[in-house]
């Protein structure tokens, strides 16, 4: 008997935890935060500890394992962690040290949760380092493998629990990129083998289950970032911001500015973080990228330097949802020494994330921005979830019994049921709605 629930990730996106159980044992996938919820909790605090933990399970930043773990928290066998996206990990220092059992990843996850931990100062717990393409047995009934997957992070995986009942899959997050920009294309050839071995359910990734259509490459990105960067007017100092964690984004950046012989600075905390971990796993070689500057008087050295030399640079900066406290918001609300103009370009490599905060963020830096006369570029960038034909194809190729959508709002996961439906799959025999707190078993 295969039992699911869901601790978060289903009634919106963030938080995302699940738990998988076979016969009494229990994997737990993902441990996120809600990052909405975490930066209000955040507020004016400089720093959240390990001390806060209630209070954060109590304010639904992290998710609300207490119950479940003094029933079953013996039961758990791993923690495994698909991809380093804070909403997918950053609860892994609160939640992780009490269950007793290995947290299993792919390396560079495994560094994204080291430096939140060394952060927490939180003891490290039992990491294990999985790549994928390979299993690691946790118990004698189940194993687990992580099957390579695209994303917009590095090192993302799908992972596939061995069950006597067949593969339970859980893919949280992830798109079909044929011609990614850094790292393999999706392992398809497991993918389908893992249906020929039977692959009894999925859960599946439902954020962009409303959107028609494909999901473009990262190749198309580099393509609309080089056009960008080549339109903007040779006398013009570049600002670029995107996700921190958009590592390939980040290599394409630095690539293309070179190319049209502008050099490249990089700001902000977040940046120099997952660089970091991107370089100590050789997933980027250290001389491509230059050292992050994070402090307040080595950005301003750096800004009059630029200043002085117009058209000669690219810096690429946090704070592309307008995110109190990032380089961007810094900038405009004047706390460093350099004053926005016509003379400087911004290229928002990203796209709001339709949050209230982020929302309202992101149109007062609009107005900011627009009022030095800046030339602004927005949403050069593409998702890096799959859309309704990459679903279809991605169930296509696993063929899995049932179909559990997550990570999304009733909405979204009522879109993959749809998918799921014009696929012949069947609400509530072999397609299943789980909100957050609730459970399914699978006879
Ligand atoms: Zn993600």
């Amino acid at each position: 008997m295969i039992k699911i629930r869901a601790f978060g990730g289903y009634n919106k996106i963030g938080k995302s935890m699940t738990a998988i159980e076979a016969d009494g044992e229990i994997i737990i996938t993902d441990m996120g935060a809600d990052i909405e919820r975490l930066v209000n909790f955040e507020g004016d605090k400089n720093y959240i500890s390990i001390n806060d933990q209630t209070a954060l399970v109590e304010n639904g930043v992290i998710p609300d394992d207490r119950d479940f773990f003094e029933k079953e928290g013996k039961n758990v066998k791993a923690i495994v962690l698909t991809h380093g996206h804070l909403d997918h990990v950053w609860a892994v220092p609160f939640l992780s040290q009490k269950y007793r059992c290995p947290v299993i990843a792919t390396p560079f996850t495994i560094k994204v949760i080291e430096h939140l931990m060394r952060n927490m100062k939180v003891r490290s717990a039992r990491m294990l380092s999985l790549n994928t393409g390979t299993k690691y047995k946790v118990s004698d009934n189940l194993t687990i493998e992580l099957v390579n997957m695209t994303h917009s992070i590095p090192n993302s995986s799908m992972v596939a629990i061995h069950t006597k009942y067949g593969v339970v899959a859980y893919a949280n997050d992830w798109k079909l990129d044929d011609n990614p920009t850094l790292g393999k294309r999706p392992d398809y050839e497991r993918i389908e083998q893992l249906n020929k071995e039977g692959v009894k359910a999925v859960i599946l990734d439902s954020t962009n289950a409303d959107q028609e259509g494909y999901t473009f490459s990262e190749s198309v990105v580099r393509t609309m970032l080089e056009d960008v960067i080549k339109r903007t007017l040779s006398n013009k100092t570049i600002f670029i911001t995107t996700f921190s964690s958009h590592i390939a984004r980040i290599k394409n950046i630095v690539e293309i500015s070179r190319k049209v012989n502008r050099n490249v600075m990089v700001f902000g905390r977040s940046m120099d973080m997952y660089i970091k971990a991107a370089v100590s796993n050789n997933i980027i070689d250290k001389s491509l990228i230059p050292e992050v500057a994070i402090r307040k008087e080595q950005i301003n050295g750096l800004l009059k330097y630029v200043r002085d030399r117009p058209g000669k640079y690219v810096i690429l900066c946090t704070g592309h949802q307008g995110e109190k406290g990032a380089f961007l918001d810094k900038l405009v609300t004047g706390q460093y020494a350099y004053k926005l103009s016509e003379d400087d370009a911004v290229i928002f490599s990203s796209r709001t994330i339709p949050t209230p905060l982020n929302i309202a963020n992101r149109s007062m830096l609009q107005s900011a921005l627009e009022s030095c006369n800046v030339n602004i570029a927005d949403n050069v960038h593409v998702s890096g979830h799959g859309s309704r034909n990459d679903i279809k194809t991605f169930l296509k190729m696993l063929k899995p019994q049932h179909l559990i959508p997550s990570h999304g709002g009733m909405e979204k996961l009522s879109s993959m049921i749809d998918i799921g439906k014009e696929l012949g799959y069947e609400l509530n025999k072999t397609s299943h709605l789980l909100l957050d707190g609730q459970e399914i078993t699978l006879q």
